[in-house]
């Protein structure tokens, strides 16, 4: 095995920088979780599945990991900057429900998609209505020297800091920040750290405050709950790349304000040491939009057939900093590389005693390069170092299958093979100790015909086979075609059938 240093692309630096702990031995990451006044899209999941890749990857490097993802329960506009309305106000009057019953419908339906993509449970889900008098506390701590108050709030006056806006390369070729016109504002980019409940009128969520009724601004809410739990300095904080041109500038200049530190070349003066984004998943035809009919959520895709599991090596597929488009076709490869993967891991399960005896080593910590056959040990090197190459997912996953596809060792291998295979799993997080085919066998939902009655079509034809009964056995497969049921014989994966 090698010993190749974690290198990490650092947003505010725009480079790779090895991990240092700011804790020796520890890795304190916050990363910045769903507004819950709706489901998911797929794309949002790809920011979670990154931050889980992060996490495993620093588990597996050794470091004792406390990672934190926030729900946004509260202060989220429409817009980024500081236009629009509060996202859960909206949804809430638009529906003219409780936007406590809404947060919790939606924070369920994300954790069940955590859940369903095997990302690790984080050691805590900080909800932002539970910070609100730390996030006060806060606010009143910078209020004097950084902020000034409108009608509207309290608003943080950007020119106060230095360096604002270095993580978005505001006005140069990289990108500018949006900003929003709201009268009295001293700089364009000054944003609301609170936010006044306008006279006349209510909020389903709000608190009082030395500036008046209201609710905390939402970069306030992430700078105060990742400060409160990790402590700053913390080591990453991550999220979307949307998040480098506004959120994130604003919780490092709060931050900056906060710890009375002042340039960001010295980087514990961000709050966070490391900054890192994944960059979007994209669907050309704005199936992605939230506010279009059908959005592509993971049980769409649950609906049409795809496993989620296929949906996270699709996500593994591409390396996090790359645009990754969505197509129907590209799940369909990733769910066909992921049935072959589950059944080369089964073809080396089999023999007698070799997954007990794997599972028995490896709990013992017994995985020892030493003992690997060459090729084995190069492949599992190939793997190392491309995860410590700022998690380089899809040559991780090629070395991977190099080493499940392994021809020409003896059978005494597999145990070692299989223990490899394991432990680049609790990096790759595709639960494959536990799948199975049939598990990846899923029904869609517009499916006429259960998987029982193709079952048992499927053993009436077998039998016609064996009796040389062509003709039956041609019927049936005709029959089964008619209900969407393509027989593949001779399947080279081992599937005797897929839903067309
Ligand atoms: P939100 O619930 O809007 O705060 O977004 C949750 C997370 O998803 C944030 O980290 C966003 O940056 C990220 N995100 C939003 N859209 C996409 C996308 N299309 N692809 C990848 N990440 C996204
Ligand atoms: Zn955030």
């Amino acid at each position: 095995m090698t010993d190749a240093p974690l290198k990490l692309f650092n947003s505010l630096t725009r480079s790779l920088e090895v991990f240092e702990p700011v804790h020796p031995g520890e890795a304190r990451v916050y990363t910045c979780g769903p507004t819950v006044y709706n489901y998911p899209h797929i794309g949002n999941m790809r920011a979670y599945v990154f931050a889980d890749v992060l996490g495993r990857t620093l588990s597996w490097k050794g470091y004792k990991l406390t990672h934190v993802i926030n729900i946004t329960d509260v202060g989220h506009l429409t817009d980024d900057a500081d236009a629009g309305e509060d996202k859960m106000e909206k949804m809430a009057a638009e529906r003219a429900q409780s936007i406590w019953d809404i947060a919790e419908h939606y924070k369920q339906a994300y954790w069940a998609d955590v859940r369903a993509l095997n990302i690790r449970q984080p050691a805590q889900w900080t909800v932002a209505t539970d910070y609100v008098p730390q996030m006060i506390e806060f606010a009143k701590g910078i209020a004097d020297k950084h902020c000034y108050e409108l009608e509207s709030g309290l608003y943080f006056d950007v020119s106060t800091v230095s360096d604002y806006g270095r993580l978005a390369r505001a006005n140069t070729e990289e990108g500018e920040g949006r900003i929003e016109a709201v009268e009295g504002k001293r700089n364009a980019a000054d944003f609301a750290i609170w936010r006044k409940t306008p006279p006349g009128e209510s909020r389903q969520m709000e608190w009082d405050s030395p500036w008046g009724r209201g609710a905390p601004g939402w970069h306030l809410e992430c700078s105060v709950m990742s400060g409160e739990v990790l402590g700053f300095p913390f080591d990453i904080h991550t999220g979307g790349i949307d998040h480098r041109e506004i959120h994130h500038p604003n919780e490092i200049a709060q931050n900056q304000a906060h710890c009375c530190t002042n340039g960001l070349d010295d980087p514990r003066n961000s709050g966070a040491r490391i900054w890192m984004h994944n960059n979007f998943l994209v669907e050309r035809s704005g199936k992605m939009s939230k506010s279009s009919g059908e959005f592509l959520r993971l049980q769409l895709l649950v609906d049409k057939g795809y496993h989620p599991l296929a949906y996270r090596l699709m996500c593994l597929q591409a390396h996090y900093r790359s645009e990754l488009e969505f197509n129907w076709e590209g799940l369909g490869a990733a769910l066909t590389r992921l049935k072959r993967i589950v059944t080369q891991i089964r073809n080396l399960k089999s023999g007698e005693g070799v997954l007990s005896e794997a599972l028995d080593l490896l709990a013992k910590g017994k995985l020892n390069p030493a003992t690997l056959s060459n090729p084995q040990r190069a492949a599992f090197a190939d793997f190392e170092n491309a995860i410590a190459d700022d998690l380089n997912t899809p040559a991780a996953l090629v070395a991977f299958e190099k080493l499940i596809g392994l021809k020409g060792i003896s059978s005494g291998w597999t145990v070692e093979t299989l223990m490899c295979a394991f432990k680049m799993d609790d990096v790759l997080g595709l639960n494959l100790l536990s799948l199975t085919r049939a598990d990846l066998r899923i029904r869609p939902k517009v499916a006429t015909i259960t998987e029982a009655e193709i079952e048992a079509a499927l053993s009436r034809r077998k039998e016609a086979r064996a009796a040389k009964d062509f003709a039956t056995s041609d019927a049936i497969r005709v029959e089964l075609a008619a209900a969407g049921v393509e027989v593949m014989d001779g399947d080279p994966l081992g599937w005797e059938w897929k839903l067309a």
